[in-house]
């Protein structure tokens, strides 16, 4: 593990290297506070730093305060190693955001159990931050199928418009939705339609483009998120999406069964919130289904049409 030593003192910050270096710790060293806020600020910083109180340029308080004032996921583990034993000291040193702290002159016995704790906190701080990660990326994650879930593609909508608004980038949504798929459940079971479901969300993420966005809406329904510079672009990419799925037949089970899809679309106005461009495609939705499935309604009607 990588360790900052900050300490001004020529004599101390040798002897606190090699007995660091003795117990395993990879040891990087500065002899003034602003150095060592430069080391701590690297991309791969030291993740724990012992810190001298009394240093030129920038003290050890101000250093654990600069320290502190950037937000991180990952801050490091500061040690204050001071002379300065009074309880208020202390007060002021923990205040400032340091960890812990170590009295000079120090026992050698004492620093080592020290670094260990701050070792623990490390990794208990390193297994809350994965199980964060981990957490977020489920709960924006469709658990059957593995593409983003409703609340996601909402989500990825709303910077889109924010983005829009901004950019007058041509922003298109499509509902889809999977054609008589009550008959596969009602026909296969469940377990073959959850199959149908997953390959067919596989199918669309593999024709959309990398800027294009799919979701889960809910049940059988598919939320497609089109940005587009220009308006010439957009039908090919719903049509491919149509196509896709038309193309082969699908795995239910042990059986092969043709699945195919309808799609609302909308094209967002500039002005109206997520859930009216989504009434406004959902009503397109109905159309499609209205004029025999499989086919894809625009609303307003698409130009040149
Ligand atoms: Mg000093």
């Amino acid at each position: 593990m990588r360790v900052l030593i900050a300490e001004d003192d020529v004599t101390s910050r040798s002897i606190l290297q090699a007995v660091m270096g003795k117990w395993g710790y990879d040891v990087v060293t500065a002899s003034d506070g602003e150095t060592a806020l430069k080391l701590l600020q690297q991309p791969d910083a030291p993740k724990m730093a012992l810190l001298d109180w009394m240093m030129p340029a920038m003290d050890g308080i101000e250093l654990c305060r600069r320290v502190r004032a950037v937000e991180t996921a990952d801050p490091p583990y500061l040690i204050l190693l001071t002379a300065r034993g009074e309880k208020a000291d202390i007060v002021a040193g923990l205040g400032a955001g340091a960890d812990d702290y170590i009295a000079k002159p120090y026992n050698n016995a004492e620093l080592q159990a020290r670094l260990g704790v701050g070792q623990r906190v490390l990794a208990l701080q390193e297994r809350l931050r994965r199980a964060l990660a981990d957490a977020e990326q489920l709960a924006l994650t469709d658990a059957l199928t593995g593409i983003p879930n409703r609340r996601a593609i909402m989500a990825r909508l709303q910077s889109e418009m924010a983005r829009g608004g901004r950019e007058k980038a041509a922003l298109w949504v499509s509902i889809l939705d999977l054609d008589h798929f009550k008959i596969v459940n009602d026909t296969f079971g469940h377990s073959a339609g959850d199959m149908v479901l997953c390959e067919c969300a596989q199918r669309i993420a593999g024709v959309i483009r990398p800027y294009d966005a799919v979701g889960r809406f809910g049940g059988e329904e598919f939320l497609l998120v089109l940005s587009t510079p220009g308006t010439a672009l957009f039908k090919d990419a719903f049509e491919r999406v149509r196509g896709v799925v038309a193309a082969r037949p699908f795995l239910a089970g042990q059986t092969e069964v043709t699945v195919t899809v309808s799609q609302g679309v909308a094209q967002w106005n500039g002005a109206e919130t997520a859930a009216e461009l989504i009434r406004r495609a959902d009503e397109a939705l109905y159309r499609a289904k209205e004029n025999g499935r499989n086919r894809i309604e625009y609303t307003p009607q698409a130009p040149g049409e």
